[in-house]
């Protein structure tokens, strides 16, 4: 029999046209309270929280929820079926978990749970978080980066056990090694049951009698290590690059965590960054501006020739093909590189070339000087005052 599915609105409690920013709050409030680690053995709350994580998996993404819009969710029933079948892997979800703690990365990490249900099975090692300084050139070009981190290992004496040499742990006596511990307590709707993880052996099953003296029974030292990070080209102020499983180790047979290393890209002097396009201001000559000429622009791929054109107005935007950031999505696609050009008013005159501006503006026939001249007066200079007659 068919299960009717929800549709993905009503699970996240939304309306149509709602946007990213709701989606994602509508979300959050969801997983928070439906997260198995915050309701550990609850069947019913596990499967609000992959009902609630599956519609904001399609609404979320731009692609998918067009096609949510249009199809309903036959859009998405192509093998599998059923509940449970919808495919979670290649989801990056550590925007959001960001701030939940690292339980949240390891249930989705590549389609494998380690850490549902609570107890003391596999779990993947917390996700160790550092950053790193770029120059605009190298986020443009991309770059490799050395990192030092303190990353946890194995303690060699007791081999990650925590005890101490010649002892080894105990099994749990609280929770019979199971790392977790049923409550029962009376309320007014009855007797409430609720599994906790177990107080003596904070959930690992065992308790160490006699502690490692070299890792004081964590099982675990700190280690300096160094890492090799390459940063694509395009990356941006604020992206992360992901170790997978560099970070600190798993439990029980669990992965380590990753290493996300956050790019902290410098401004640069010159250009401006919006996404993949560049911006910038190239001051001309009122002379090539109004005659038109070649003047050298600064790109990230260097100096290039531009031709402007005569007749050309202050604050005129001109568009350099090409000549952006190169995108971390497909290394053939470039941004543009967008120019101003800005006419600079000359300040200080040789009285040749002050002569020759006169002599232009006579030309030219509607100024202060001209009028001067027809009338026969002495031209002489009044800055601040041309006015224009007519
Ligand atoms: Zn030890
Ligand atoms: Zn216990």
């Amino acid at each position: 029999m068919a299960e009717t599915k929800r549709d993905y609105y009503e699970v996240l409690g939304v309306d149509k046209n709602a946007d990213e920013a709701t989606l994602k709050k509508a979300y959050r409030v969801l997983a928070k309270k439906y997260h198995p680690d915050a309701n550990p053995g609850d069947k019913e709350a596990e499967a609000k929280f992959k009902e609630a994580s599956e519609a904001y998996a399609v609404l979320s993404d731009p692609d998918k929820r067009a096609k949510y819009d249009q199809f309903g969710h036959a859009a998405f029933e192509a093998g599998g079926g059923g509940t449970g079948g919808f495919d979670f892997t290649n989801m990056d979800f550590s925007d959001i978990f960001g701030d939940f703690g690292d339980i949240f990365g390891s249930f989705f990490g590549g389609g494998r749970r380690y850490s549902s249900g609570g107890g003391n099975g596999p779990m993947k090692g917390a996700n160790i978080r550092t950053s790193v300084r770029l120059t605009f050139m190298e986020a443009v070009f991309g770059c490799k980066k050395e990192i030092e981190l303190n990353v946890k290992e194995e303690c060699k004496s007791c081999k990650g056990s925590g005890a101490k040499a010649g002892t080894s742990p105990e099994t749990c006596s609280t929770c019979g090694g199971k790392g977790q511990v049923v409550r029962s307590r009376n309320s007014a709707f009855g007797l409430m049951r609720s599994v906790e993880v177990c107080p003596d052996c904070r959930g690992t099953g065992k308790i160490i009698r006699d502690k490692c003296p070299d890792c004081r029974g964590t099982g675990y030292m700190s280690i300096k290590k160094r890492y090799s990070v390459d940063f694509p080209a395009g990356i941006d102020n604020g992206q992360a690059v992901s170790l997978a499983e560099l970070g600190d180790p798993g439990t029980n047979g669990g992965p380590r965590g990753d290493v996300r290393v956050e790019a902290i890209v410098d401004r640069h002097p010159v250009f401006q960054r919006d996404g993949f396009d560049i911006y910038s201001i190239v001051p001309i000559s009122y002379a090539v501006a109004a005659l038109g000429g070649s003047v050298l622009v600064d790109t990230v791929d260097g100096k290039v020739i531009y031709d402007v054109k005569a007749g050309t107005q202050t604050d005129m935007r001109v568009r350099l093909k090409g000549k952006g950031v190169p995108s971390w999505r497909n290394k053939n696609q470039r941004g543009d590189h967008y120019i101003t050009l800005v006419v600079e008013t000359p300040e200080k005159l040789s009285s040749e070339a002050k002569e020759l501006l006169k002599k232009f503006d006579q030309l030219t026939g509607d100024s202060l000087h001209a009028a001067e001249k027809v009338s026969g007066g002495e031209t002489k200079e009044k800055p601040g005052k041309k006015k224009k007659l007519f």
